[in-house]
C-alpha cells in the first residue's frame, strides 16, 4: 500500500491549489486526477473571466496562489466598472502551463493523471485509504474532497446536498466555445477588450439572437449572448447556452448532455454569421468537456448559507474570503440572478465549512464545500474555489504534523498564521502553531 500524509482527489483550481498549500507546509502529497490531464473546469471547460477578488474599496480579498495564477489581473481592480477599464480574462492554455510549472516546483508532492479514486475505505470515524481505477491501495492521514461534485466524500458515505431547497435543481450546465477572426471594424464600438466595448457587442449580439429565437431557429433557452475576450482581444469564448436538467453526480449524464450542447453551440454560430463582422469569423475550439455549475455539497461543521454572503459575515474561523456576487444559472434556464455582495464588498468563508462533518480526517477543497445552493454560487468561481483549496491544503498539512490527521485539532488561527505568512489574505488573530518553522526556512 502506497502511504502519503495527504491524499488529494480532483486537479481543478481547487485541488491544484491545495496539494501546492500541503506541499509548501510541509506535508508529502499526492495528488490524483482521473482525467488525462490537470486543470478541471477552468481549462477543460475554459470560462475565460477572472471574477471579482476585490473588496469594494477595491483591496484583493484573495492574494494567494490565486495571483500566482493570474499575475496580471493583481494590476488592476476587479471593482473598476468605468467603460474603459479593461474585462480581466485569461487564457486557458496559459493557465495550463502555469499550473504544470508550480506543481512541478514542489518537491513534496507527485501527481498522478489517469487515475482516478474509484472506492474509499473507512476505519470508524476516519477514511483508512481510497482504492484507485487503477487497483492501487493508497493511505493517507488527511484526504481532500477537490472533486468538484464532492465524489470522494460520497463514496465516503458523508452525508450531501444537492439543488435548490424544495425541489433539488441544479444550476444549468453550458458547453463553450471559442470564435476568432472576428472583423472588429464592423462592431459599432471597434474592440471588445474593455468593459464598454464588451456591452457594446453583447447588445449587438443579443439583438440579432433575440430576433433568431423569436424565429424559432434555437431552442437555447438563454435570454442574451455572453461571450468574454481573451487577453489578446481578438479572440472570444461564448459561454452562452444553458443546458437544464443536467446532474453529475449521475453516471453519463455530463457525457450525454454534450449532445444538447453541440446543437445549441451550433444554432448560435449560424445566429452570429449573419452579423457582418462574424461573416469570416473561425470557430477555434467547441469544449469537449461540459461545464458543470453544480454537483453535491457536502455537508460540514457549518453549513454557508445567502444571508451570510450578502451580510459580509465575519467568522472567527474565516480561512478565505469571497468577493464575487451570487450567481444563480436558472436550473430552467430562465434569466441569471445575479446580487452583488454589498457594503464592504466580500465576505469570509469559514473552517468549519471545509470539514466534511461526517468524517475526521476529511477536508473539502473544492466548490463542494458546505453550503446552500445559493452561497455556492458565489463561491464557485476561481477566486473562490483557489481559496478554498490553499486553506484546506494549508490545514491538512498541520492537521498531519500536529494532529495525526484530525483535522478539527487544526485551529484556524494556525492556519490564518501559515496562510498569511505564504501573504494570503486573512481577517482575525494569528497564532504561531508550536514550534513551527516554514519549511522552507529550513
Ligand atoms: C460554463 C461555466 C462558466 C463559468 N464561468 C466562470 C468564470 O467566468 N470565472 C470563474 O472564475 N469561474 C467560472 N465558472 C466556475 C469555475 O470555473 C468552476 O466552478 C471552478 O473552476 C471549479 O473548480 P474545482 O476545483 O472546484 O473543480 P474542477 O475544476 O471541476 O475540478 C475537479 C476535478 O476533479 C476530477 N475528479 C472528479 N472525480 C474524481 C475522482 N473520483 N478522482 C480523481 N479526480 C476526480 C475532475 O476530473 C476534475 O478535473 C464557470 C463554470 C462553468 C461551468
Amino acid at each position: 500500500m502506497t502511504k502519503v500524509d495527504v491524499l488529494i482527489a480532483g486537479a481543478g483550481a481547487g485541488g491544484i491549489c491545495a496539494a501546492l498549500a500541503a506541499a509548501r507546509s510541509g506535508a508529502r502529497v499526492l495528488l490524483l486526477e482521473k482525467a488525462d490531464q490537470i486543470g478541471g473546469t477552468g481549462v477543460h471547460s475554459p470560462v475565460s473571466l477572472i471574477c471579482k477578488f476585490h473588496g469594494t474599496d477595491h483591496r484583493p480579498v484573495n492574494l494567494g496562489i490565486h495571483r500566482e495564477l493570474f499575475p496580471f489581473a493583481y494590476l488592476h481592480s476587479t471593482q473598476d466598472f468605468r467603460p474603459q477599464a479593461l474585462r480581466l480574462t485569461y487564457d486557458e492554455r496559459e493557465l495550463y502551463q502555469r499550473y504544470l510549472m508550480l506543481l512541478s516546483a514542489e518537491p513534496l508532492l507527485t501527481v498522478r493523471t489517469g487515475e482516478g479514486v474509484q472506492s474509499v475505505h473507512r476505519d470508524g470515524s476516519r477514511i483508512g485509504h481510497v482504492i484507485t481505477d487503477l487497483g492501487r491501495e493508497i493511505a493517507a492521514r488527511v484526504f481532500i474532497d477537490a472533486t468538484a461534485n464532492g465524489n470522494l466524500s460520497a463514496m465516503a458515505d458523508c452525508r450531501a446536498m444537492k439543488g435548490r431547497e424544495g425541489d433539488g435543481a441544479l444550476q444549468s450546465a453550458t458547453l463553450v466555445f471559442g470564435m476568432g477572426n472576428v472583423d472588429v471594424q464592423k462592431l459599432k464600438v471597434a474592440e471588445f477588450k474593455t468593459r464598454g466595448g464588451l456591452a457594446s457587442l453583447w447588445r449587438e449580439l443579443s439583438d440579432l439572437y433575440r430576433k433568431a429565437k423569436k424565429e424559432g431557429r434555437t431552442r437555447n433557452p438563454k435570454s442574451s449572448v455572453v461571450a468574454f475576450p481573451y487577453p489578446d482581444g481578438k479572440r472570444l469564448l461564448f459561454n452562452s447556452n444553458e443546458v437544464t436538467g443536467v446532474d453529475p453526480t449521475v453516471p453519463g449524464a455530463e457525457e450525454a448532455s454534450k449532445e444538447k450542447g453541440r446543437e445549441l453551440v451550433q444554432e448560435l454560430i449560424e445566429i452570429l454569421r449573419e452579423h457582418p463582422a462574424f461573416e469570416n469569423a473561425t470557430v477555434e475550439f467547441v469544449a469537449n468537456k461540459m461545464g458543470i455549475r453544480e454537483g453535491r455539497r457536502i455537508l460540514g461543521d457549518y453549513i454557508l448559507t445567502e444571508q451570510d454572503c450578502l451580510g459580509e459575515a465575519r467568522f472567527d474561523d474565516m480561512v478565505a474570503a469571497c468577493a464575487y456576487e451570487i450567481d444563480i444559472h436558472d436550473p430552467g434556464g430562465g434569466p441569471t440572478r445575479m446580487v452583488n455582495i454589498p457594503g464592504s464588498g466580500y465576505y469570509h468563508i469559514p473552517y468549519r465549512s471545509l470539514v466534511a462533518a461526517d468524517a475526521e480526517n476529511l477536508l473539502l477543497g473544492s466548490r463542494c464545500i458546505s453550503g446552500t445552493h445559493e452561497a455556492h454560487s458565489s463561491y464557485r468561481v476561481i477566486s473562490g474555489v483557489s481559496a478554498v483549496g490553499q486553506a484546506a491544503g494549508t490545514a491538512a498539512a498541520l492537521a498531519v504534523r500536529y494532529a495525526n490527521g484530525d483535522v478539527r485539532a487544526a485551529r484556524p488561527e494556525w492556519i490564518r498564521f501559515v496562510l498569511r505568512e505564504q501573504v494570503q489574505f486573512v481577517e482575525g488573530n494569528v497564532y504561531s502553531p508550536p514550534g513551527w518553522k516554514t519549511p522552507y526556512s529550513e
